[in-house]
């Protein structure tokens, strides 16, 4: 079987990170804190659109460079690999906020002993986009924490 794999919030702790990140400069801001509940954490603060998002652009590989693996999350891929199936890492950090994002994807897996058959990025802006990949790679499983590329593989088919 081929399974694809994404790799933030999946693989690794993204939105925890971008969390603590986004905490921590909006008490450097003087700020309240999160205003927000039940949104992304993108949104929970009251910074103005603009900053918010020149803070995201200028920080955003550094935060994806500190990320950590999730617990077990090497073992089970091995042990899955050792079972016989490929391993396809598909990821959408192909959107232009990373000076490389091959280079940081395959320093990260090497990193943390993530087995990898093929390494696959594209454009999380495009919701379609890896829905397209998983089709025309014959992606089996597709294990991903967005709701949108499921909804895009029954779209493709
Ligand atoms: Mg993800």
């Amino acid at each position: 079987m081929r399974i694809g794999i994404d790799i933030d919030n999946v693989l690794s702790n993204f939105n925890e990170v971008l969390l603590n990140d986004y905490i921590n400069h909006d008490k450097e801001l003087g700020n309240n804190g999160i205003i927000k509940n039940n949104v992304y954490i993108r949104d929970m603060f009251n910074w103005p659109k603009d900053e918010e998002q020149q803070y995201y652009h200028d920080n955003i590989e550094r935060i994806a460079k500190s990320l950590n693996v999730l617990e077990n999350a090497p073992e089970y891929i091995r042990k899955l690999k050792e079972e016989g199936n490929e391993i396809y890492i598909i990821s959408g950090r192909d959107n232009g906020e990373y000076s490389d994002p091959y280079k940081m994807t395959f320093d990260w897996l090497n990193k943390y002993n993530i087995v990898y058959d093929k390494v696959i990025l594209t454009n999380a802006y495009n919701s379609l986009e890896k829905a397209k990949i998983c089709l025309e790679n014959d992606i089996d499983i597709m294990i991903d924490d967005i709701i949108k590329l499921v909804n895009g593989c029954k779209q493709c088919l």
